[in-house]
C-alpha cells in the first residue's frame, strides 16, 4: 500500500532503526518507546490487523522473529510483553499489522 507507513518502512522509503530483517519479516525500533527497549515487529506484506490476516503461518514467523530480537535486545532473560492493539478499542494507530515488544523494566499490569 503505496500510503502505508510501515509498508514504507518495510521498503526502505522511511528510515528506521532496524533489530531484524527476514524475506517476510521485519523489525525495527518504536520511534516513541514506551518501555527502554520497544521494538516493532511487522510482515513485509500489507494486512490492516490482525482480523484481516488470512496468512497464520505469518503469525508464527512474527513470533519467531520476536523470540530472536529479545535475545538481540537482551531481554530474554528478565522477560518482555508482545502486544497487538487492534482496532480502536485496541489503540492501534497505524494501519498494519504490527506487534509491539516491550521489555527491559517491570511493566504493569493491567494495561490503562
Ligand atoms: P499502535 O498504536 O498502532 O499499536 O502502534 C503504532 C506504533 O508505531 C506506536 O508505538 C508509534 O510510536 C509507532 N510509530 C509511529 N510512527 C512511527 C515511525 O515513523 N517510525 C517508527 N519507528 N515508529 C513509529
Ligand atoms: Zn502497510
Amino acid at each position: 500500500m503505496d500510503n502505508c507507513l510501515f509498508c514504507r518502512i518495510a521498503k526502505g522509503e522511511i528510515p528506521s532503526t532496524k533489530v531484524y530483517e527476514d524475506e517476510t519479516v521485519l523489525a525495527f525500533r518504536d520511534i516513541s518507546p514506551a518501555a527502554p527497549e520497544h521494538v516493532l515487529i511487522i510482515p513485509k506484506a500489507h494486512y490492516d490487523n490482525v482480523l484481516k490476516l488470512d496468512d497464520d503461518a505469518l503469525l508464527a514467523k512474527m513470533f519467531a522473529a520476536a523470540r530472536t530480537v529479545a535475545k538481540t535486545v537482551g531481554v530474554s532473560e528478565n522477560g518482555f510483553r508482545l502486544v497487538i492493539n487492534t482496532g480502536r478499542d485496541g489503540g492501534q494507530t497505524v494501519e498494519h499489522l504490527h506487534m509491539h515488544l516491550l521489555g527491559a523494566r517491570e511493566l504493569g499490569w493491567p494495561p490503562g
